[in-house]
């Protein structure tokens, strides 16, 4: 099992005690796509999956989703966070054992995911679908000081419902003069790079476990993808995640490295529980 970089107290202990300067903004990789967002004060999270329903799922049967890197922290134990973000329905990003808890513990919880997924979403919490706030590619909400836009994902098809909404998705979120983006699950479309070249982007969370010389696993972004991006919208940092969780669907950062180092793209490579921080602001699109 890899060992967490922080976890349970100490993880703990360094998302209340950092440094506090209004100006950076810090971001936690709690494993496989799962990152929590602060800034001044207020946290996000985005696809956290913080159980074993998975493996507990698949026990026994022809595949089992063995866990790799160990649990960075309990879901009951995060109850300071504002909103939570589901790029899709899959377990790994949708996870009810995560999120009930979540709820449980932070009454105000914003919990957003694609409007086409909604009703069933609310389904599998046992909540009322309107506890769930619902976006479609295309629309945006703000909460707090986050201004949250959802974008297409393609895993592994650019899908609309028959509404012809996008059950996945991808995040934009917008805080004071920063830029986020998390793709969820995504392949690399056509018109990607024009619709989000509109943003300017100072840190991009990308998979980079999906197709690529000899991997069995589709419906990603893969390591040089990922920093072909990255490199191709200009964003400030990019950091790679979907790996390390189950056996049967990992990646090494290799060539995502190696590629970024090419390109001359700014990375960080975070282990689970690792803590990123961003530059000084305020700046526009100039995040290091
Ligand atoms: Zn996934």
């Amino acid at each position: 099992m890899i060992k967490a970089h922080l976890k349970d107290e100490a993880l703990l202990d360094d998302i209340q005690n950092v440094p506090k300067d209004r100006s950076r903004f810090h971001c936690w990789w709690l494993g496989q796509s799962g990152f929590l967002l602060q800034w001044q004060g207020e946290h996000l999270l985005f696809d956290p999956y913080l159980s074993d329903s998975l493996t507990e799922k698949y026990r026994s049967t022809d595949k089992p989703h063995v866990r790799m890197t160990e649990r960075v922290i309990a879901p009951e134990r995060l109850d300071f966070v504002r909103i939570v973000t589901s790029s899709h329905n899959h377990t790994d990003h949708f996870d009810p054992d995560t999120l009930r808890p979540l709820l449980a513990v932070n009454r105000d919880l914003e919990l957003i995911v694609p409007e086409a997924n909604r009703e069933i979403a609310a389904a599998r919490l046992e909540v009322d679908p309107s506890r769930l706030r619902g976006l479609d590619a295309g629309q945006s909400v703000r909460v707090a000081d986050f201004e949250i836009a959802a974008v297409p994902a393609a895993h592994e098809f650019l899908d609309q419902d028959d509404a012809g909404r996008h059950p996945y998705l991808g995040y934009v979120v917008r805080f004071g003069n920063w830029t986020v983006y998390h793709s969820g699950d995504t392949i690399w479309y056509d018109g990607m790079e024009a619709l989000l070249g509109a943003w300017s982007i100072d840190l991009a969370i990308l998979p980079i476990n999906g197709r690529g010389p000899e991997r069995r696993v589709q419906g990603n972004l893969w390591g040089r993808e990922a920093a072909m991006l990255a490199k191709d919208l200009g964003v400030g940092t990019v950091i790679p995640c979907h790996y390390e969780m189950f056996e049967f669907n990992t990646a090494t950062t290799e060539v995502f490295v190696q590629k970024c180092e090419e390109y001359g793209q700014t990375y960080c490579c975070l282990r689970a529980g690792e803590r990123w921080t961003s530059s000084t602001g305020p700046v526009s699109g100039g995040g290091e």
